[in-house]
């Protein structure tokens, strides 16, 4: 299979280096607020590249995802609220959590936290210092960037280039204005850690660095997170490992393209932004996956209520075909007749070019019209075929939940709940949050239980209630 590496610029052949492990890293979260659209996107393009990896390659895939729970954004928003950096942190990291359970995302190998690792940043850092590669200001310690000649390899910049164009604050404690924070300096009331250097915390860009190399150790082989991390953060991250180590760091940088609403980037802050759960109110899981990987994950993607129910409805009708075909096999086990054999022998071919496209830098575009091809084919030959060859229907339905496994589709035990099945529980959901404001709590409990019946589980939760199916 063939990568775009930002690294190289290229298409470059992949393989895991001991042949059979994927050691793989995605940036995960600061945890100081919910998921916003744009966030999702590597949630899913990811995910559906581990289990794509793991599915039909067969390799097994170590997939680590950190959550940040110290950065200034949670100082600044606890400052705001009033609560304590850790309560808010582990509100928002619960949070993010029960999203991805809500998106029927599957959780990561390990998820490590920046709080945890605070005793191998200051390592790390210390080892810097003592090279001469990071130097120490009233407490502050930066990167020194005019130590390292590969400075800029993964953005393609020159450090002259970055110099002139440089919008990057300026400090007089910084020998030059590109050198960056490896460790603050505590100001009053913020969490603080002793280090050699006085008491702070960790900058952003380390952590990443000790995580990465302490959960996935020599498999070092794929790097991912959204295109807006390449410059600073992963130049950042491949500059402190250049100068701790002489072995190589990462050997595969993936980045996704950006969310798009309307003519602009989505932002939070142009304002432009929506949460995550707020579209899982009103579409299935299902749905959102296809969305998502319907564009290919390096080009931008234009969020719209429209693409969402496109997607909706090229969703629904692969699911009332497996529908239609679960039905009218129940209890058929016979063998097919020749026209039921030679359809069967025509499935191998789609199988195929799914995977062409998939190994082609992870082309889930051509992967979701090979499914839509499938069906086109299967409802053709449902159309003519006799009795006694329909049982061959059967392998064809479970193809298409092979093919759609990876991309999140298609599953039998995932929420098949149709949009507007979704949009009725989301009203109750309303009701039943407005009866307990009345402190109707009897009217509230009994409409919970009833859902319960039906096979809807709802879940209170920090950020409101949430719901899932349980049937069968
Ligand atoms: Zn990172």
């Amino acid at each position: 299979m063939r990568l775009y590496n930002t690294l190289t610029r290229s298409l470059d052949p992949f393989a895991p280096q001991d042949g059979s492990t994927v050691g793989m890293y995605v940036c995960g979260p600061t945890v100081y607020d919910h998921l916003h659209i744009g966030n999702v996107r590597p949630v899913l393009v990811f995910n559906a590249f581990r289990r794509y990896l793991e599915r039909f390659h067969g390799w097994r895939v170590v997939y680590v995802q950190n959550v940040t729970d110290v950065d200034d954004k949670l100082i600044q928003r606890a400052a705001e609220t009033g609560e304590s950096v850790p309560a808010l942190a582990r509100k928002y990291t619960d949070a993010y959590f029960a999203l991805l359970d809500a998106l029927g995302v599957d959780r990561p190998s390990a998820s490590p936290r920046a709080t945890e690792h605070i005793e191998e940043m200051i390592e790390l850092i210390s080892c810097m210092v003592k090279t001469g590669a990071a130097y120490v200001r009233d407490g502050d310690v930066y990167f020194r960037v005019s130590r390292d000649d590969e400075y800029g390899c993964l953005s393609g910049r020159s450090l002259e280039d970055q110099e002139a164009g440089s919008r990057v604050e300026v400090s007089d404690r910084k020998e030059n204005a590109l050198d960056f924070t490896l460790w603050k300096a505590a100001k009053p009331g913020e969490p603080e850690w002793p280090s050699p250097w006085g008491n702070g915390r960790p900058g952003w860009h380390t952590e990443c660095v000790v995580m990465s190399r302490k959960h996935l150790g020599e498999r070092l082989d794929i790097h991912a997170g959204g295109n807006d991390l390449v410059f600073p953060h992963h130049e950042n991250e491949i500059a402190q490992a250049r100068a701790t180590s002489d072995k190589p760091f990462f050997r595969f940088w993936l980045h996704n393209g950006m969310l798009h609403m309307g003519e602009q980037e989505m932002h939070k802050s142009l304002g432009n932004f929506r949460y995550a759960y707020e579209i899982l109110e009103k579409h299935a899981a299902e749905t959102v996956w296809y969305f998502y990987l319907s564009r290919h994950y390096r080009k931008p993607l234009d969020f719209s209520e429209e693409g969402l129910e496109g997607a909706a409805a090229a969703v629904g009708r692969v699911r009332r075909l497996l529908d239609d075909v679960d039905a009218e096999l129940r209890g058929s086990a016979a063998e097919p007749g020749t026209a039921g054999r030679e359809f069967l022998d025509r499935l191998g071919a789609f199988r195929e070019r799914y995977v062409q496209a998939m190994d082609d830098d992870f082309n889930t575009v051509g992967g979701l019209g090979v499914i839509q091809e499938l069906v086109n084919e299967i409802n053709r030959f449902r159309a003519e075929a006799r009795d006694d060859d329909r049982c061959a229907l059967r392998a064809a339905a479970e193809l298409v939940r092979e093919l759609g496994y990876p991309l999140g589709l298609f599953q039998p035990h995932v929420q098949t709940g149709r949009d507007s099945e979704a949009e009725l529980i989301a009203l109750l959901i309303e009701l039943r949050a407005e009866l307990r404001a009345r402190k109707e709590f009897a009217l509230g409990d009994r409409i919970r239980d009833r859902l319960a019946e039906i096979g809807i589980v709802l879940k209170d939760t920090a950020q409101g209630t949430i719901w899932k199916s349980e049937a069968p």
